[in-house]
């Protein structure tokens, strides 16, 4: 988490915008956002949060937190892709990023496309309608899932472990690779990820990871399983009857586990 301090320290004089993420897309961590809002409010600074791991997953007001602005992206709430939204609180004085027309007040030129915001607006409606239920339902999955996940030996939780977005549940088995923990998983028709999908090229361990502290060998060995609210207590009870024996395996074979 983002500790007060660490972000006062961080604004100089001439600091216009913070931005930070309301909850983090690799462990799940949700910030202090309205503490932290309010550092940057009383020093005239104007505060952004990504907030699209965490728009109709979590309630957020944004009078309530002190956000000037807020995005979110329409498929990470099971709506379309290639749509999101940026919201701006009124008298906050922002340029235009799409110049040319005159279309989203001067600020973002060019057709709206109508039929992606739609479905955009279709989705979050659905999922704030629910979103109690659908948090209740997805605790409970996230609960059991990591509880029996970390009976694994050498195992940890990365990110918060009650301050977490409901479904998100990420880990590191040591001595062990993430990235064949994911094969062995998709053969068996699960699929999860290690690190982030923006840097699944890359064979460096999730920045994420090394900046909570862990160690390079350790957080190559990341697993991130986030549920939705279309899975079931049985996808739960699939994934833990067949991860500790993929990582039993893996560790057997693996030159770095010496138990
Ligand atoms: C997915 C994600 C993005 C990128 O959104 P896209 O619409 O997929 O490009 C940005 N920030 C966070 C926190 C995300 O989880």
């Amino acid at each position: 988490m983002i500790l007060p301090e660490t972000l006062e320290s961080a604004l100089q004089d001439n600091t216009k915008l913070v931005s930070i993420m309301f909850a983090n897309n690799e462990i799940g961590t949700i910030q202090p956002i309205k503490y932290l809002a309010s550092i940057c409010k009383k020093k005239n600074i104007k505060f952004h949060t990504d907030a699209v791991q965490a728009v109709g997953h979590i309630k957020i007001d944004v009078k309530d937190l002190g956000i000037d602005m807020l995005s979110a992206s329409a498929h990470k709430f099971n709506g379309p892709k290639g749509i999101g939204f940026l919201y701006v609180k009124k008298g906050t004085n922002l340029p235009a990023f799409v110049h040319g027309g005159a279309q989203e007040k001067n600020k973002r030129g060019g057709t709206e496309n109508i039929a992606s915001i739609m479905g955009m607006a279709k989705a979050l409606e659905i999922n704030t309608n629910n979103l109690e239920s659908n948090q209740a339902k997805l605790k409970n999955m996230q609960k059991k899932l990591i509880d029996n996940i970390l009976l694994i030996e050498e195992t940890i939780l990365t990110g918060h472990p009650n301050l977490r977005t409901p479904g998100s549940a990420s880990f590191c088995f040591k001595g062990i690779e993430g990235e064949s923990i994911l094969l062995n998983l998709d053969a068996l028709g699960i699929c999860a990820s290690s690190g982030s999908a923006c840097t699944s090229g890359s064979l460096d361990p999730s920045h994420v990871l090394l900046a909570i502290g862990l160690s390079h060998e350790v957080a190559h060995g990341s697993l991130r399983i986030t549920l939705g609210v279309n899975n079931t207590m049985k996808d739960v009870d699939y994934i833990i009857s067949v991860l500790p024996p993929i990582v039993k395996k893996l560790r057997a074979m693996s030159p770095i586990w010496n138990k």
